[in-house]
Protein backbone atom coordinates (compact mmCIF):
# COMPACT_ATOMS: atom_id res chain seq x y z
CA UNK A 1 0.00 0.00 0.00
CA UNK A 2 2.99 2.32 1.02
CA UNK A 3 4.35 1.98 -2.84
CA UNK A 4 1.07 2.44 -4.28
CA UNK A 5 0.47 5.73 -2.58
CA UNK A 6 4.52 6.85 -2.99
CA UNK A 7 3.59 5.78 -6.77
CA UNK A 8 0.59 8.21 -6.62
CA UNK A 9 2.59 11.09 -4.88
CA UNK A 10 5.35 10.73 -7.73
CA UNK A 11 2.24 11.19 -10.67
CA UNK A 12 1.23 14.15 -8.85
CA UNK A 13 4.48 15.95 -8.28
CA UNK A 14 5.03 15.67 -12.20
CA UNK A 15 1.92 17.48 -12.95
CA UNK A 16 0.49 21.03 -12.68
CA UNK A 17 -2.50 21.17 -10.07
CA UNK A 18 -5.51 22.20 -11.37
CA UNK A 19 -6.05 24.34 -8.58
CA UNK A 20 -3.38 26.34 -6.59
CA UNK A 21 -4.25 27.96 -3.44
CA UNK A 22 -1.40 30.25 -1.93
CA UNK A 23 -1.29 31.91 0.96
CA UNK A 24 -4.75 32.99 0.68
CA UNK A 25 -5.88 35.38 3.04
CA UNK A 26 -9.39 37.12 3.87
CA UNK A 27 -10.09 40.08 5.95
CA UNK A 28 -13.84 41.24 6.04
CA UNK A 29 -13.98 44.54 7.44
CA UNK A 30 -16.54 44.92 10.40
CA UNK A 31 -18.37 47.83 12.16
CA UNK A 32 -16.40 46.06 14.70
CA UNK A 33 -12.53 45.90 13.04
CA UNK A 34 -10.76 44.03 10.87
CA UNK A 35 -12.02 40.13 10.75
CA UNK A 36 -9.54 37.74 10.09
CA UNK A 37 -11.34 34.90 8.16
CA UNK A 38 -8.67 32.78 6.26
CA UNK A 39 -5.57 33.25 7.30
CA UNK A 40 -2.62 32.08 4.39
CA UNK A 41 -4.30 28.84 3.20
CA UNK A 42 -2.08 26.84 0.83
CA UNK A 43 -3.33 24.26 -1.17
CA UNK A 44 -3.14 21.83 -4.14
CA UNK A 45 -6.09 20.48 -6.34
CA UNK A 46 -5.00 17.48 -8.64
CA UNK A 47 -7.02 16.98 -11.79
CA UNK A 48 -9.20 14.37 -10.87
CA UNK A 49 -9.18 14.09 -7.39
CA UNK A 50 -11.63 15.06 -4.94
CA UNK A 51 -10.86 17.16 -1.69
CA UNK A 52 -12.72 17.65 1.09
CA UNK A 53 -12.58 20.48 3.54
CA UNK A 54 -14.04 20.26 7.16
CA UNK A 55 -13.74 22.07 10.09
CA UNK A 56 -16.22 24.15 12.94
CA UNK A 57 -18.40 26.76 11.72
CA UNK A 58 -16.96 30.19 11.16
CA UNK A 59 -13.99 28.64 10.06
CA UNK A 60 -13.40 30.16 6.61
CA UNK A 61 -14.73 27.16 4.68
CA UNK A 62 -17.15 29.36 2.46
CA UNK A 63 -14.76 31.96 2.26
CA UNK A 64 -12.25 29.73 0.61
CA UNK A 65 -14.54 28.22 -1.30
CA UNK A 66 -15.45 31.46 -3.09
CA UNK A 67 -12.13 32.73 -3.85
CA UNK A 68 -11.16 29.35 -5.45
CA UNK A 69 -14.37 29.93 -7.61
CA UNK A 70 -13.82 33.87 -8.34
CA UNK A 71 -16.72 35.03 -6.99
CA UNK A 72 -14.81 37.06 -4.55
CA UNK A 73 -11.08 38.31 -4.23
CA UNK A 74 -8.44 37.80 -2.02
CA UNK A 75 -6.79 40.23 0.50
CA UNK A 76 -3.66 38.58 0.39
CA UNK A 77 -2.44 35.39 -1.77
CA UNK A 78 -4.22 33.75 -5.00
CA UNK A 79 -5.80 31.16 -6.45
CA UNK A 80 -4.68 29.85 -9.87
CA UNK A 81 -6.88 27.32 -12.21
CA UNK A 82 -4.67 25.60 -14.72
CA UNK A 83 -1.66 28.10 -13.69
CA UNK A 84 -3.87 31.25 -14.51
CA UNK A 85 -4.95 33.68 -11.89
CA UNK A 86 -8.62 33.30 -10.99
CA UNK A 87 -10.09 36.85 -11.02
CA UNK A 88 -13.82 36.30 -11.57
CA UNK A 89 -16.06 33.29 -11.86
CA UNK A 90 -15.67 31.02 -15.23
CA UNK A 91 -17.81 28.43 -16.95
CA UNK A 92 -14.75 26.17 -16.46
CA UNK A 93 -15.76 26.06 -12.84
CA UNK A 94 -19.34 25.00 -11.39
CA UNK A 95 -20.87 25.94 -8.33
CA UNK A 96 -23.26 23.75 -5.83
CA UNK A 97 -24.78 25.58 -2.98
CA UNK A 98 -26.63 24.54 0.17
CA UNK A 99 -29.62 25.78 -1.20
CA UNK A 100 -30.90 24.96 -4.82
CA UNK A 101 -31.02 28.43 -5.59
CA UNK A 102 -33.53 27.37 -8.34
CA UNK A 103 -35.98 30.50 -10.10
CA UNK A 104 -39.25 29.24 -8.02
CA UNK A 105 -41.72 30.70 -11.12
CA UNK A 106 -39.03 28.85 -14.26
CA UNK A 107 -39.36 25.06 -14.26
CA UNK A 108 -36.68 23.04 -14.08
CA UNK A 109 -35.27 23.08 -17.61
CA UNK A 110 -35.88 26.58 -17.91
CA UNK A 111 -33.80 26.64 -14.77
CA UNK A 112 -31.02 24.80 -15.93
CA UNK A 113 -31.19 26.66 -19.09
CA UNK A 114 -31.30 29.85 -17.19
CA UNK A 115 -27.55 30.70 -16.95
CA UNK A 116 -26.82 29.62 -20.78
CA UNK A 117 -29.29 33.08 -21.58
CA UNK A 118 -27.32 35.28 -19.31
CA UNK A 119 -24.44 34.22 -21.13
CA UNK A 120 -26.44 34.02 -24.50
CA UNK A 121 -25.17 30.37 -25.31
CA UNK A 122 -27.11 27.70 -26.81
CA UNK A 123 -27.07 24.97 -24.11
CA UNK A 124 -25.51 21.75 -25.33
CA UNK A 125 -29.14 19.67 -25.15
CA UNK A 126 -27.97 16.29 -25.32
CA UNK A 127 -25.40 17.00 -22.38
CA UNK A 128 -28.03 17.97 -20.51
CA UNK A 129 -30.18 15.22 -21.60
CA UNK A 130 -27.61 12.91 -20.55
CA UNK A 131 -26.78 14.37 -16.93
CA UNK A 132 -30.59 14.71 -16.25
CA UNK A 133 -31.29 11.00 -16.64
CA UNK A 134 -27.89 10.19 -14.68
CA UNK A 135 -29.50 11.88 -11.60
CA UNK A 136 -32.80 10.09 -12.60
CA UNK A 137 -34.83 13.28 -13.65
CA UNK A 138 -35.65 12.27 -16.66
CA UNK A 139 -39.42 13.39 -17.83
CA UNK A 140 -38.84 16.20 -14.51
CA UNK A 141 -38.11 19.04 -16.98
CA UNK A 142 -41.32 20.75 -16.98
CA UNK A 143 -42.19 20.29 -13.30
CA UNK A 144 -41.88 23.34 -11.17
CA UNK A 145 -39.01 23.49 -8.38
CA UNK A 146 -41.95 23.48 -5.61
CA UNK A 147 -43.52 20.76 -7.38
CA UNK A 148 -39.84 18.55 -6.41
CA UNK A 149 -38.22 17.17 -3.16
CA UNK A 150 -35.13 19.27 -1.65
CA UNK A 151 -32.86 16.05 -2.67
CA UNK A 152 -34.28 16.63 -6.13
CA UNK A 153 -33.96 20.10 -6.27
CA UNK A 154 -30.26 19.82 -5.41
CA UNK A 155 -30.66 17.07 -8.15
CA UNK A 156 -31.69 20.08 -10.34
CA UNK A 157 -28.62 22.29 -8.77
CA UNK A 158 -26.10 19.53 -9.75
CA UNK A 159 -27.05 19.28 -13.54
CA UNK A 160 -27.52 22.84 -13.72
CA UNK A 161 -23.71 23.11 -12.59
CA UNK A 162 -22.45 20.25 -14.84
CA UNK A 163 -24.27 21.52 -17.97
CA UNK A 164 -21.40 23.69 -18.98
CA UNK A 165 -18.87 20.84 -18.61
CA UNK A 166 -16.82 22.38 -15.93
CA UNK A 167 -13.38 20.63 -15.41
CA UNK A 168 -13.85 22.00 -11.70
CA UNK A 169 -17.25 21.27 -9.04
CA UNK A 170 -17.04 23.04 -5.96
CA UNK A 171 -19.89 22.08 -3.69
CA UNK A 172 -20.40 24.29 -0.35
CA UNK A 173 -22.13 21.80 2.49
CA UNK A 174 -24.53 20.82 -1.13
CA UNK A 175 -26.70 18.02 1.01
CA UNK A 176 -26.42 19.61 4.74
CA UNK A 177 -30.19 20.35 3.87
CA UNK A 178 -31.56 16.90 3.39
CA UNK A 179 -32.12 13.92 5.46
CA UNK A 180 -29.27 11.15 6.21
CA UNK A 181 -30.96 8.74 3.41
CA UNK A 182 -31.11 11.46 0.48
CA UNK A 183 -27.89 12.59 1.50
CA UNK A 184 -26.74 9.00 1.46
CA UNK A 185 -27.87 8.90 -2.14
CA UNK A 186 -26.46 12.17 -3.14
CA UNK A 187 -23.42 11.24 -2.12
CA UNK A 188 -23.36 7.53 -4.07
CA UNK A 189 -24.75 9.80 -7.07
CA UNK A 190 -21.40 12.22 -6.56
CA UNK A 191 -19.35 9.13 -6.89
CA UNK A 192 -21.06 8.01 -9.60
CA UNK A 193 -21.09 11.11 -11.85
CA UNK A 194 -16.75 11.53 -10.98
CA UNK A 195 -16.49 8.13 -11.62
CA UNK A 196 -18.06 8.83 -15.00
CA UNK A 197 -16.53 12.34 -15.84
CA UNK A 198 -13.04 12.25 -13.21
CA UNK A 199 -14.38 15.84 -12.29
CA UNK A 200 -12.00 17.81 -10.07
CA UNK A 201 -14.05 18.13 -7.05
CA UNK A 202 -13.77 20.43 -4.05
CA UNK A 203 -15.99 19.40 -1.53
CA UNK A 204 -17.27 21.35 1.96
CA UNK A 205 -19.24 19.12 4.27
CA UNK A 206 -19.66 19.26 8.13
CA UNK A 207 -19.93 15.48 7.72
CA UNK A 208 -16.83 13.58 8.37
CA UNK A 209 -18.76 10.35 6.60
CA UNK A 210 -19.79 11.71 3.69
CA UNK A 211 -15.95 13.16 3.28
CA UNK A 212 -14.11 10.16 3.65
CA UNK A 213 -16.94 8.68 1.36
CA UNK A 214 -16.27 10.62 -1.27
CA UNK A 215 -12.63 12.18 -1.28
CA UNK A 216 -9.07 11.35 -1.77
CA UNK A 217 -8.20 13.45 0.73
CA UNK A 218 -9.95 15.62 3.89
CA UNK A 219 -8.54 19.30 4.88
CA UNK A 220 -9.09 19.95 8.24
CA UNK A 221 -9.40 23.87 8.65
CA UNK A 222 -8.67 25.40 12.56
CA UNK A 223 -11.44 27.31 13.89
CA UNK A 224 -11.09 31.25 13.18
CA UNK A 225 -8.84 32.82 11.80
CA UNK A 226 -8.86 29.86 9.30
CA UNK A 227 -5.69 27.56 8.75
CA UNK A 228 -5.28 24.69 6.93
CA UNK A 229 -4.48 22.18 10.45
CA UNK A 230 -4.21 19.12 9.12
CA UNK A 231 -4.81 17.01 5.96
CA UNK A 232 -5.71 13.56 5.65
CA UNK A 233 -4.93 10.93 1.93
CA UNK A 234 -8.09 8.84 2.04
CA UNK A 235 -6.40 5.97 0.50
CA UNK A 236 -9.48 3.53 -0.50
CA UNK A 237 -10.66 2.28 -3.64
CA UNK A 238 -13.94 3.16 -5.46
CA UNK A 239 -16.94 2.59 -5.33
CA UNK A 240 -16.24 2.49 -1.91
CA UNK A 241 -18.88 0.05 -0.61
CA UNK A 242 -20.22 -0.36 2.48
CA UNK A 243 -17.81 -3.15 3.58
CA UNK A 244 -14.98 -0.11 3.03
CA UNK A 245 -16.91 2.33 4.63
CA UNK A 246 -17.33 -0.36 7.99
CA UNK A 247 -14.04 -1.46 8.19
CA UNK A 248 -11.45 -0.14 11.24
CA UNK A 249 -9.21 1.82 9.06
CA UNK A 250 -12.81 4.49 7.93
CA UNK A 251 -13.43 4.02 11.68
CA UNK A 252 -9.65 5.27 12.86
CA UNK A 253 -9.55 7.86 10.27
CA UNK A 254 -13.45 8.88 10.98
CA UNK A 255 -12.58 9.44 14.83
CA UNK A 256 -8.85 10.91 14.12
CA UNK A 257 -10.52 14.10 12.05
CA UNK A 258 -13.33 14.39 14.95
CA UNK A 259 -10.69 14.57 17.69
CA UNK A 260 -8.93 17.19 15.68
CA UNK A 261 -11.81 19.60 15.06
CA UNK A 262 -13.26 19.35 18.56
CA UNK A 263 -9.78 19.36 20.31
CA UNK A 264 -9.19 22.83 18.23
CA UNK A 265 -12.68 24.27 19.07
CA UNK A 266 -12.12 23.27 23.17
CA UNK A 267 -8.48 25.07 22.53
CA UNK A 268 -9.75 28.44 21.25
CA UNK A 269 -12.77 28.50 23.27
CA UNK A 270 -10.21 27.88 26.14
CA UNK A 271 -7.43 30.65 25.45
CA UNK A 272 -10.45 33.14 24.78
CA UNK A 273 -11.73 32.35 28.03
CA UNK A 274 -7.87 32.79 29.62
CA UNK A 275 -7.29 35.94 27.34
CA UNK A 276 -10.45 38.22 28.92
CA UNK A 277 -8.50 38.26 32.51
CA UNK A 278 -5.51 39.32 30.92
CA UNK A 279 -7.04 42.28 28.56
CA UNK A 280 -8.61 43.59 31.50
CA UNK A 281 -5.03 43.87 33.47
P1 LIG B 1 -17.50 28.71 7.33
O1 LIG B 1 -17.98 28.53 5.95
O2 LIG B 1 -16.33 27.86 7.69
O3 LIG B 1 -18.59 28.56 8.35
P2 LIG B 1 -17.17 31.49 6.53
O4 LIG B 1 -16.15 31.50 5.45
O5 LIG B 1 -18.59 31.62 6.13
O6 LIG B 1 -16.95 30.20 7.48
O7 LIG B 1 -16.87 32.68 7.54
C1 LIG B 1 -15.63 32.85 8.19
C2 LIG B 1 -15.72 34.02 9.13
O8 LIG B 1 -15.88 35.21 8.38
C3 LIG B 1 -16.93 33.96 10.07
O9 LIG B 1 -16.54 34.48 11.31
C4 LIG B 1 -17.96 34.83 9.38
O10 LIG B 1 -18.83 35.42 10.33
C5 LIG B 1 -17.09 35.88 8.73
N1 LIG B 1 -17.68 36.41 7.50
C6 LIG B 1 -18.04 35.70 6.41
N2 LIG B 1 -18.50 36.49 5.43
C7 LIG B 1 -18.42 37.76 5.91
C8 LIG B 1 -18.73 39.06 5.39
N3 LIG B 1 -19.21 39.20 4.16
N4 LIG B 1 -18.52 40.12 6.20
C9 LIG B 1 -18.02 40.00 7.44
N5 LIG B 1 -17.69 38.81 7.98
C10 LIG B 1 -17.89 37.70 7.25
MG1 LIG C 1 -19.83 27.97 5.17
Amino acid sequence: MGGKLAGAMDVRAATTPKLQVRGATKVYPTASGDLLALDRCSLDVHAGEIVSVVGPSGSGKTTLLWAMSGLHGLTAGDVLLDNTPITGPSPAIGMVFQDANLLPWRNVDANIHFPFEIKGQAPDREWIAKLMHRVGLEGFGSRMPRELSGGMQQRVALVRALSFKPSVLLMDEPFGALDAFTREEMNHLVEEIYLDTRTTIVLITHSIDEAIFLSDRVIVMSARPGRIAHEHTVPFPRPRSMEIMSTREVFDLTNEIKMEIVGDQKSKALSAQRSVPQAAQ
